[in-house]
């Protein structure tokens, strides 16, 4: 059945219906390049399985992949040091914000998941012990999987995200006093900005999540994970994607999604394609306001959720 939609039309749609929604939301302003961004962009793509891709709008145009990064460190983090990372790091949602200092406090230095910026760092932490050259490796996954040798950081984001870091700086020092890093705070802190500061476009964005979709096998990149582990990375992300408004996302759009404070979010339709939107003004849970209406306006009209 959803061999015969007609994709492109859909988009179209999607982006008639949500023009009265522009000017809702807020653009994330605390890294100030990400305030610059203007509020009224908009952009989506797709990419099937089978080759097909789709894209609207601003879907070429790059932006800041924020916490969109934890989703790919996870997948090279859980790939080379499996099941292990689960030692250090939960698979529970949160229900505090991504940033939040307390709940790290009262549980011991174990963060609920790999998607709030405690687990990100952890991750980071483990990525440091297995890579030489982890800032490479992680660029080479992004390049390999999307097909752009000229994906890079924006280095006036790294320096900002390294200026207002406070509170990342705080997490990752009560990590490190619960015994949960092993490198040194600043070496996890720069990887982990390093990560935050890519620019993506949703085009590229949408291919690599491929092998998401595809039991853990890029069509057009090969063997990322296996699909068991495939399986499990989709189910954290329909639980704890989407800061703690994961609840909400699943109510509204019924895929699994990860979200980044750049108004990125990916979603993946298993075995069929993997999807990404992008609108900088977020709603009061840190999640594209307008992205998250576009992909529920998916959903709704391809009767592509989950459920
Ligand atoms: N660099 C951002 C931070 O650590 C990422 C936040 C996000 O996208 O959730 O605050």
């Amino acid at each position: 059945l959803s061999k015969d939609i007609d994709y492109q039309s859909v988009l179209s749609e999607i982006h008639n219906e949500i023009a009265p929604l522009i000017g809702g939301g807020k653009v994330a302003n605390y890294i100030p390049p990400l305030a610059e961004v203007p509020s009224e962009k908009f952009g989506m793509a797709l990419q099937c399985t089978e080759g097909e891709s789709f894209s609207i709008a601003d879907g070429g145009e790059r932006f800041s992949i924020q916490s969109i990064s934890k989703l790919f460190a996870l997948t090279l983090a859980y790939r080379h040091a499996g099941a292990s990372i689960w030692e250090r790091v939960g698979r529970e949602p949160s229900g505090t914000p991504f940033n939040s200092l307390v709940q790290l406090e009262y549980e011991k230095g174990i963060p609920r998941n790999p998607f709030i910026n405690a687990g990100a760092l952890v991750i980071s932490d483990i990525i440091l012990g297995l890579a030489t050259d982890p800032q490479n490796s992680f660029l080479g996954f992004l390049r390999e999987q999307s097909g752009s040798s000229s994906i890079k950081v924006d280095e006036a984001t790294l320096r900002a995200e390294k200026a207002t870091g406070h509170r990342n700086r705080a997490l990752a020092n009560l990590l490190k006093d619960f015994d949960n890093l092993e490198h040194p705070v600043e070496d996890v802190l720069d990887f982990y900005f390093f990560q935050c500061s890519v620019k993506m476009n949703c085009q590229e964005l949408a291919s690599t999540c491929l092998y998401l979709a595809n039991q853990g096998d890029s069509p057009h990149a090969g063997k990322v994970i296996s699909a068991r582990k495939a399986k499990r990375i989709n189910a954290v992300m329909l639980t704890c994607g989407t800061y703690d408004a994961a609840g909400d996302f699943a109510y509204r759009v019924g895929l699994p999604g990860k979200s980044g404070v750049g108004g990125g979010i990916v979603a993946i339709v298993p075995d069929l394609m993997s999807l990404c939107v992008w609108s900088p003004a977020l709603n009061s849970s840190g999640n594209s306001y307008v992205g998250t209406k576009a992909l529920e306006l998916f959903t709704t009209k391809t009767h592509l959720s989950i459920f």
